[in-house]
This record gives C-alpha cells, structure tokens and sequence, in this order.
C-alpha cells in the first residue's frame, strides 16, 4: 500500500503531465499520498443556495442562482474590472473579477444558468460577489452529496484549468485507486475507546461529506490521528531517555546547600520557587538524565533556583555551569551569583568571548582539573576547547535564543550527559509547550516574589512626546532610572541604527550635562564597552539607559523604574513582554510607556492593547499565538512546531490533551508497543520514521 502512496501523481487519472507539474509547483503536490492528505480548507452546503432577489445582508459565503445577462469592462485608475451582471430575471447583482479577464470572459456563457459561489460584498444596497466560482446548473446538478469539498488553490492553478471542480474529480480519481486500501494505523481499543472512525472511511468523509456530523467525526478522526503520531514520538523519546540514558545522580544534600539554604538566602523562596527546586531535586536524585524545563515569567525569580540546583552538584562534587545567551547577562550572573556565594567561598569563573587567550589558560585548567566548580558564560562555553574535569550540572538561560544543536553540544561536555535545566521566560502558551518541548520535562514558577507592585502601561503617540519627557524628568527627581528602547531588530540594518543614534542624540540635548548623564548600548558596540556603560547604570552613575533589545534579556537593575519603547509597533507581544519585565523589580512604582506613530495596523493595535490591559505573561502568549499561528511564536522555529496538515495547535487544544492522555496510557500499558494489538500503531511509526521523520525538528 505505502508503495501505492508513493507514486508520483502523473499517474493518477485525469493528472497528465502538464498538470502534475503544476500541481507540484503550486501547491507542492508531487504523491498520491499528498493528495490523499491535501486537505480541503472549507466546505460548501449546497442544499442552501439564493437567487440574487433575495440575498442576506451579511458577508457571508453564499450560492447564488442566476444567469449573466451582460458583461463589460470597466476602467479604473489603475488597471481595469471585469463586471458581470448576474439575474434572476427581476433583480440582479454583480459579479467582478480584478485578474485574470481574459480568460475569464472567454469562457463565460450569456442567459445560461449557473451557481455563483463567493463572499457577498455590500455597498449600500448594491452587492457583488468578488471572484467568484461558477458553475454551470447542468453540472452543479449531477453532482452527488450536499456538502462540497473547497481545496485551497492559487491563481494560477485557476488559470491554468485547474478548477475546484478538476480538483474534486481528481480526488475522486485516487480514491478509485486506493479505496479501502489504506492501512488503518490506530488499533481497536484505542478507536473504541476515543469513538473514532475507521482510516478508510476518515479520509473519504472528508473529502466528500454527506454531512456535518459524519465531517466533524472524520475531521476528529484524522486531527487525532496527526497529533498521536507526534506526541507519541515524544513520549517514546522522553521514555527512553528515562530508561537508557544513565544520569548522573545527586543522592547527597550537603554543607554548600544547605548552608547556603538556611543562613545566606537574600529572601524567603515564593512557594513556586520552593515546589521547582522540589521537584528538580527529585529528579536530581534520581538515577536518570534530569532534562527539564523551567518556564517562569520574566522577574520570577529563577536565578536564585538556579543558584540552589549548582549548589546541590557541588555537594555531590560535581561541576556545574550556568550558560546565557548574551554577554551582559552572563557578567551579571556572574558577578550577582558570586556576591551571594562570597561566605560559601566556591571557585566560581567566567568565560565569555571577550575573555582573552591569557586569561582562559588557567581558567581552562582549573576547569580541568575540577578547581573551579562553578562557571558562567556564554556560547563560549559551549566551545569544543572547553573541557571540565566532571561536569554534573548544565543550565541554560533563556532557552528561546539555544537551538537544539548547542543542547546536544552540552550533552557532549561529559562522558555521562550531565543533568540539564533549561530556564526561558517565554511564556509559551502550554499547547505549544507541549508539543515542542513535549520531550521535556517541566516546572512552572507561576507567581512572582512579593511585594511587586503592577506597572502601569499605557500607550503614547510620538506627538505627546513633550509630556513623556516631563513625566521622566520628575521622576529622574525621585532618584529614578530610565530604559529608553529601539527597535534594532535585525542589528545590521543602518536606518534602524541610524533611528537608535538620532533618538540618543535628542536625549543628550534634552537631559544635558551636568544635572543628567545617559548611558548607551547596542549591538555594535564590543563587550568590554557594553560591560562598561551597564555598570554606569547599575550604580546609578547614569540615569537614563538609551539602549536596542540587547537589554531585552534578562538584565536586572531594581531601581530602573520607567522602561520607554520606542516605535512599540514594530515589536512583537513576546518582546514588548520581556523588555517590560526589565522594570517593575524594586520598590518603587514602575511604569512602561509604548510610544508610536499614529498610524498603526490592526495587529499592532491589538498587540497596544493587550499590553496595556494585562500583565499577565500566558495571557499575551495566547494572544499572540492568535495574531501570528504556532509558527511564528518566538522561540518555536527552532525548537519544531511541526507544520500540521490538519490540526490547528490554536484550535485543538482539547483534541492535543485527549492525545496526551492516549499517548501516556499506551505507553504506561505497552511501553515497548510489542502487544499484537499495538501492531497497527507500531508499523506506522516505523513508517513515519522512515520517511519524513519528525525526529530533526525535535530535541
Ligand atoms: P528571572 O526569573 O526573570 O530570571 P530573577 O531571578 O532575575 O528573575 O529575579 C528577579 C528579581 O527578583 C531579582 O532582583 C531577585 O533578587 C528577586 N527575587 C527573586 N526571588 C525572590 C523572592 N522569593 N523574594 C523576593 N525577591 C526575589
Ligand atoms: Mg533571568
């Protein structure tokens, strides 16, 4: 059967050369079986249908019944339309066509009846219908079943012949050939147990539904079916590195945590804090790999949770490494992580790309020989002349800027893998939590330390400026300081910088010398000078930080209060997010200000919005993950968000989780999927591993 599947879609009845390569072009259809799985995007009832006399006054997708009774071509300021007069005899409408004229007017026929298809476009009292589909009554009648399969087309497959009604005889054409022959991949008890449709009898239904309900169940059918494949890979993966891949275990508490623990913690830990370093510690003690991802929002505290996770390694006489993706934020872990360990006296170093050649041989030897037991860095220390005598510990810092290639680059740092806690701030909505990291474990900090006191956000247009420098100056009075943000998104990009130096300019001549000083950072500038301008500002030598997103990242100054975005359009919710959290983290009142143009899209007044109405870290996330789709939430391309066929992550959050739970139950029952009855599912996987494995986009 899966040979059947694999053949090229030349030769399919009805396809032909000519087609087949424009299929292929077009829509990236090249085997039976991506037409088998090209799924229509929507589907019309044809039982209801209107006359042009008595249409609805919405814009909905409708049928009309009528015949064209004139056609022209009308000019316009650009280019020209394509109108048709469409009537019952009585009343009539319009239909238009913007592309494609020629061709279309060529093959209209005058006074012959057809059904019109399309979204209903109301101006005033006149409606016209914007490319719609036609077809004549004569074949709109012999067709079988209400509902009709819509697949997504391009317009040069219009053009080019390939109607929806080519396509659908297509279709109909490949399941003459493979009718009944497709192996159903899911085994009894599980379609008993989720009520779900035979494969066979899926697939036709959703190509030719006889009606909604059979369409729904065939659709829950296949979406499950999708998402178990994925989810079941991840569960396999995760149990088997559960079982074959020997940790290295932490079975002792000693003098360093517990020292640490009960006479030097700056703070009480918040219960969420206490919960994760629980549940980490469990895993730490444990035979198995610890691999574990630690999502808490931005200012939640998880560096402290870090501290205590490196200190339980050190008990255990193991080295342990903290690695961030920036510069900054490694110096300032280093130097924040070593003040709080000062009475602990640990050898603790720091390695980043500025660290010259002479000053890395006797830190790379002191690695070597296990002196130095604690080290924080950058990528650096994932480079391959980086050897620890016995690394037990790695935690990574804001995981969306890691690809999965350095995870697996830490993995090699030890003979045994050393245990792995990766810490992001992203706050992923958790359908997509599921799926991406699925292999992961995960912790969840979901309260933030007390005595936080909310920012205020609001929004100001460029020309209110004036005001927004007041409000600064006043509270630079109170011994405030200020972040001010560019977009320099892509830092190569010379209007961006030049946008960055004019707004730092303006400042200077706004806040002078003496009574004020500003600092600047942004990517062009090397380490050593970065390094420096952040320490002007963390000691307060300079009160307002004109800055690009470098600062995004986790940096930590408490007496910053005031965090200014600049063209806060360009920016997406994920970042606007992360820079607010920058502020909001002493105890004075914060306040984060979007300043834009006056002309904003739609997206960019959401996104406004949504910042201004909460702070909550998930919520953004969701409505992020509702503006953009799975695909472009920071941090998921490189960590595989599959792009699905049919389920939508948006859509079928409860299809994902009765998955989950199939998923867990089967492997808790049949961890090895040896059970004959599990035969179904074990050759398909073997299959799917085969072919397009989803194991690269994987972890
Ligand atoms: P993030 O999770 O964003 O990395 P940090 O670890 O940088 O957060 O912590 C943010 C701030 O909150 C720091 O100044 C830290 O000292 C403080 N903090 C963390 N945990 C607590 C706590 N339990 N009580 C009070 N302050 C805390
Ligand atoms: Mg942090």
């Amino acid at each position: 059967m899966s040979a059947l599947l694999q053949k090229p879609i030349d030769y399919l009845k009805g396809v032909g050369p000519n087609r087949a390569q424009l299929l292929k072009k077009e829509l990236g259809l090249h085997s039976l079986q991506d037409i088998l799985y090209f799924f229509p995007h929507r589907y019309i009832d044809r039982s209801k249908y209107y006359t042009p006399g008595e249409l609805p006054q919405t814009t909905a997708d409708v049928q009309v019944l009528g015949s064209i009774s004139h056609i022209e071509t009308i000019k316009q300021k650009r280019g020209s339309r394509l109108v048709a007069t469409f009537t019952d005899g009585q009343h009539s409408m319009e239909l238009v066509w913007f592309r494609g004229q020629q061709w279309i007017q060529k093959s209209l026929q005058l006074n012959t009846p057809y059904m019109a298809f399309g979204r209903l476009n109301w101006y005033g009292k006149k409606c016209s219908i914007p490319h719609p589909e036609l077809e004549l009554i004569a074949d709109h009648e012999q067709r079988k079943g209400n509902f009709q399969a819509v697949y997504p087309s391009t317009e040069n497959l219009t053009k080019s012949g390939i109607s929806q009604r080519v396509m659908r005889q297509i279709v109909e054409n490949l399941f003459e050939e493979v009718q009944n022959k497709l192996q159903e991949v899911l085994s009894d008890e599980m379609r008993n147990t989720y009520k779900l449709m035979e494969k066979n009898e899926a697939l036709k239904v959703i190509h030719f539904p006889q009606s909604q309900e059979s369409l729904a169940r065939a659709q829950f059918r296949m979406k499950f079916e999708e998402l178990f494949f994925v989810q079941l890979q991840l569960g396999l993966k995760k149990q088997h590195r559960k079982e074959r891949i020997k940790g290295i275990p932490f079975p002792k508490i000693g003098n360093y945590f517990n020292s640490f623990f009960h006479e030097h913690l700056p703070f009480p830990l918040t219960e969420a804090q206490k919960r994760v370093v629980r549940e980490i510690r469990t895993d730490l003690n444990s035979e198995a790999q610890m691999n574990r991802l630690l999502q808490g929002d931005v200012g939640s505290g998880k560096t402290i949770v870090a501290v205590l996770c490196m200190l339980m390694a050190l008990d255990n006489n193991m080295q342990a490494t903290l690695v961030a993706p920036t510069e900054i934020l490694a110096q300032q872990h280093y130097s924040s992580i070593k003040g709080l360990l000062v009475p602990l006296g640990i050898e603790i170093g720091l390695l980043t790309g500025s660290v010259t050649k002479k000053e890395r041989e006797p830190l790379f030897e002191k690695l070597a020989n296990g002196q130095l037991q604690m080290l924080i860095g950058t990528h650096a220390v994932l480079e391959e002349t980086v050897n620890f005598h016995r690394l037990g510990l790695a935690i990574v810092d804001e995981q969306h800027r890691f690809g999965v290639a350095q995870r697996a680059k830490l993995w090699r740092k030890n003979n045994t893998p050393p245990n792995i806690l990766v810490m992001t701030a992203t706050p992923i909505p958790r359908t997509l939590a599921m799926t991406a990291y699925g292999d992961l474990d995960l912790s969840v900090i979901d309260e933030l330390p007390p005595g936080r006191k909310p920012i205020t956000t609001t929004h100001r247009f460029d020309s209110k400026r004036l005001a927004v420098f007041q409000f600064m100056r006043e509270e630079i009075a109170k011994g405030r300081q200020v972040y001010i943000v560019y977009p320099l998104i892509q830092e190569s990009k010379v209007l961006d910088y030049k946008d960055l130096m004019d707004g730092y300019e303006s400042i200077v001549r706004e806040f002078p010398l003496p009574d004020y000083q500003v600092s600047i950072v942004h990517g062009r500038m090397n380490a050593r000078d970065k390094g420096y301008e952040m320490e002007r500002f963390i000691s307060k030598k300079t009160q307002i930080m004109v800055a690009t997103t470098v600062i995004e990242v986790g940096v930590d100054v408490p007496n910053a209060s005031i965090m200014i975005i600049e063209s806060a359009e360009r920016f997406g919710l994920s970042q606007l997010h992360q820079l607010r959290g920058r502020v909001g983290r002493g105890a004075s009142k914060s306040y984060c200000i979007l300043m834009t143009g006056s002309k904003l899209s739609q997206d960019a007044q959401t996104r406004l919005q949504t910042m201004v109405r909460t702070q909550d870290g998930f919520e953004l996330a969701e409505v992020d993950l509702s503006l953009r789709g799975p695909g472009d939430v920071m941090g998921t391309q490189q960590s595989g968000v599959l792009p699905f066929l049919i389920a939508n992550l948006k859509k079928d959050v409860d299809i994902l989780k009765t998955v989950r739970h199939a998923v867990d139950a089967l492997l808790q029952d049949d961890p090895s999927l040896s059970l004959t009855n599990n035969g179904n599912i074990r050759l398909a996987l073997s299959l799917t591993q085969q072919g397009k494995s989803i194991w690269k986009y994987i972890g």
